[in-house]
């Protein structure tokens, strides 16, 4: 029977896992950590399908409809239908417009909204400067956390094997794939690298080089209100907020785009983004005085073009065809939790059939190397995309 390794227990490596479960392989997933202890244990949990790019619409199709199910069918895990507005000016409506065009053509329930409808549907946001936005009622949030331990827990019901603290230390796929972990040795058929920010440091193991680099992006949560509000994404100001199980408001993204070093990044938020956040939050919604419950950073991982690498790496970006045996899941930029049912299923789907509905996401895309690469976080409306150029 086919064997796969699985490197890195977060969101995108337990979904791999889950979704390569009943196809007749064996699964080990192996993690230095414990799952959902890095990226995926500090994202915001905001599922949306206002993209900037077809595939990423459609994936979030596939997502959501996941999300929805598991909901359904689990006791623990809920996903919070609560819906996803963005709200912008005279500049950001044209990007708008042909946004919710292309999110449409895609199939996603998505309008344009002026400030009339807005405050409809969010009497408690203060609109000053607001003249439109876009709404989607389908979008909203999940814990990552508990969505990635309940998706363990149903692949390791169907057999797959999960290693936690067993760091990889070494990756051989010039014939028959080892990878040698501190715990021992494991011989299998295909190695799938879904590291998150350590991606590039796993790659190298098998003398692969990724076009990734990991970035801060940093969150809060302020002490309880006395209101609830749906996800904001305020696009000129590129704040998000949105109630909280607990009473209080998840507020985010602070990123910075510049690379950092997963193994020594500071995790703490910055004073700035406290501030920053803070004054956008009073500004936007009936709290005179932001109180701070607990606040963090965490690392995203870009890529050249912002589009996520699933599939066979080349050994260098724009080079021949890397290794056969191994596979990247990973730069999925501030994205991944959403994404992660999509990208599991992907990766299931180019080891069982060779290949998967995403051939944007092909890590073999580029033509030539690219180089030094600016890093760009994706939430905002003037991203890198050719459809926003
Ligand atoms: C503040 C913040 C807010 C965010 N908000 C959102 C959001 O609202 N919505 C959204 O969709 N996304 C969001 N994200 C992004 C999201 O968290 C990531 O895209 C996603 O979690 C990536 O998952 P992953 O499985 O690739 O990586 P990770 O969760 O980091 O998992 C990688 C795993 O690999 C393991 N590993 C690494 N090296 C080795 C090794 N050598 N041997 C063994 N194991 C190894 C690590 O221990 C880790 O557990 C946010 C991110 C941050 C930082």
């Amino acid at each position: 029977m086919t064997h796969v390794t699985i490197i890195g227990a977060g969101a995108i490596g337990v979904s791999a896992a889950y979704h390569l479960t009943g196809q007749g392989i064996d699964v080990s997933v192996v993690d230095k950590g414990h799952v959902a202890g890095e990226t995926t244990g500090k994202a915001g949990g905001l599922v949306f399908r206002q993209l900037h790019e077809p595939a990423d619409v459609r994936a979030m199709g596939y997502s959501i409809d996941f999300f929805r199910d598991l909901s359904e069918e689990d006791n623990h895990f809920t996903y919070h239908e609560v819906g996803f507005l963005r709200t912008g000016t005279e500049r950001e409506r044209p990007a708008f417009e042909r946004e919710v065009a292309m999110q449409r053509r895609e199939g996603a329930d998505v309008r344009l909204v002026e400030p009339a409808e807005i405050r409809d549907i969010y009497p408690t946001l203060s609109l000053d400067g607001v003249t439109v936005g876009t709404y989607a009622s389908e979008d909203g949030y999940a814990d990552p956390h508990t969505f990635t331990t309940t998706l363990l827990a149903a692949a390791q019901e169907c057999g797959v094997d999960y290693r936690p603290g067993t760091m990889v230390t070494d990756i051989d796929v010039s014939s028959t794939p080892t990878v040698e972990t501190e715990s021992g040795t494991i011989r299998t058929d295909v190695v799938v690298i879904a590291a998150g920010p350590w991606s590039h440091h796993v790659a190298a193991l098998a003398d692969v080089e990724l076009p990734v680099k990991p970035y801060r992006a940093q969150a809060l949560v302020t002490t309880p209100v006395d209101f609830e509000i749906g996800t904001v994404y305020d696009a000129h100001e590129g704040v998000y907020f949105r109630s909280e199980q607990s009473g209080g408001l998840l507020v985010g993204d602070g990123t910075e785009e510049v690379e950092s070093d997963p193994d020594g990044y500071t995790q703490t938020a910055d004073f700035e983004f406290l501030v920053e956040t803070s004054d956008v939050v009073e500004q936007r919604l009936p709290v005179d005085d932001v109180g701070i419950q607990n606040a963090w950073a965490g690392l995203c991982t870009a890529t050249p073009d912002g589009r996520p690498l699933v599939g066979q790496p080349t050994y260098e970006p724009g080079g021949d065809t890397g290794p056969d045996g191994l596979l990247v899941a990973a730069g999925l930029q501030g994205h991944g939790f959403m994404r992660s049912p999509a990208v599991g299923r992907a990766v299931a789907d180019i080891i069982c059939d060779g290949e998967s509905e995403y051939p944007e996401w092909k890590p073999s895309r580029f033509d030539e190397h690219p180089g030094d690469f600016e890093i760009e976080e994706m939430l905002k409306i003037d991203g890198k995309h050719p459809e926003m150029e």
